[in-house]
């Protein structure tokens, strides 16, 4: 039986990628009796009944499932923050870098509008991509007026499911415009295509770029650490949980235990102290979260 991918939902069909072909289904068989709905993103069995149609047998287990946008099996979230208009944060970065390394899903940061930087905001932009590097994050600084650096995306979304993530604003329908200028996405400041718009009840749909696959529709709604336990926090940090073996006490949590190497390493700014920061409001986000005893 021929397999493909779920790339589109609308009015009770499934357009299922296979090979160069997509062939329109319907959702009939097995999944029914296990009350799975198929998701854009998943991989499934199908039947042909022509070159164009047929219907789905079989929905394979996900790897992973966001709700908003609705899509199984997401491999990446390219993370857009804009240099400038609106201001790089860092703190908004790495809350979204926790949502994202704890739902199993790789990070690549894309600063963009790299063009409006003046001197100054360029090196301190150049500093932070530095910082985020050696963090272990890919770190690309893009400009989609010019359309420097863009290109540079399309490696990274070979084989593989994307989702744009980041304010409204900061240049998510545009870099997909100059990725894929022939499916002409609207943009704007407030509600664009790709925005977090008051009307965006259409639904996602995965467009194909160069070999990749992106989700037309930004990811990451919420930004609640709803599900992270305490401990979780750690692995979010790539450079914190690697200093933390290091830590005096297994399972130091950074805050005030004693001989604590990530406190130190912050301190003799071998990690950037900004990032323990936001590691340690995050970890009091979460335990305020929890109910005391
Ligand atoms: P989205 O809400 O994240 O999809 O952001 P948009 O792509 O709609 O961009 C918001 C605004 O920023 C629009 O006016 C764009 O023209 C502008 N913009 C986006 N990227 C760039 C860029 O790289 N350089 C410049 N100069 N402007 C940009
Ligand atoms: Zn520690």
């Amino acid at each position: 039986m021929p397999e493909g991918k779920i790339i589109k939902a609308l009015a009770g069909f499934y357009y299922v990628l296979s090979g160069d072909e997509t062939i329109q289904c319907r959702g009939r068989g097995v999944f029914r009796k296990n009350k799975v709905t198929p998701l854009v993103g998943d991989e499934v069995v199908f039947q042909a009944e022509s070159n164009t149609e047929g219907y789905i047998l079989e929905v394979k287990d996900r790897k992973n499932e966001l709700i908003r946008p609705p899509i199984a099996n997401v491999d990446q979230a390219i993370l857009v923050f804009s240099a400038v208009e609106p201001g790089f944060s860092t703190s908004l970065l790495d809350r979204f870098l926790v949502l994202v390394e704890f739902n199993h899903i790789k990070p690549i940061i894309c600063i963009t509008k790299i063009d409006l930087t003046n001197e100054e905001e360029y090196e301190e932009i150049q500093q932070y991509a530095s910082d985020y590097r050696k963090a272990g994050y890919d770190v690309l600084l893009t400009s989609s007026e010019t359309e420097e650096g863009v290109k540079d995306l399309m490696p990274y979304l070979e084989g593989e499911i994307s989702v744009f993530a980041g304010q409204s604003g900061v240049g998510k329908s545009s870099l997909l415009n100059v990725l894929r200028p022939d499916l002409e996405l609207k943009t704007n400041d407030i509600s664009s295509h790709l925005g977090r718009g008051k009307h965006t009840t259409r639904h996602v749909e995965l467009i194909e770029v160069g070999k990749g696959l992106v989700a037309d529709t930004p990811g990451f709604s919420s930004l609640e650490f709803t599900d992270i336990e305490l401990e979780d926090l750690n692995y979010c940090f790539p450079e914190i949980q690697e200093k933390s073996e290091e830590c005096k006490f297994r399972g130091c949590l950074h805050m005030a235990e004693p001989k604590c190497a990530v406190k130190d390493a912050s301190e003799n700014g071998e990690i950037p102290s900004y990032r323990y920061e936001h590691y340690k409001n995050f970890l009091q986000e979460i335990k305020d979260r929890k109910p005391r005893y």
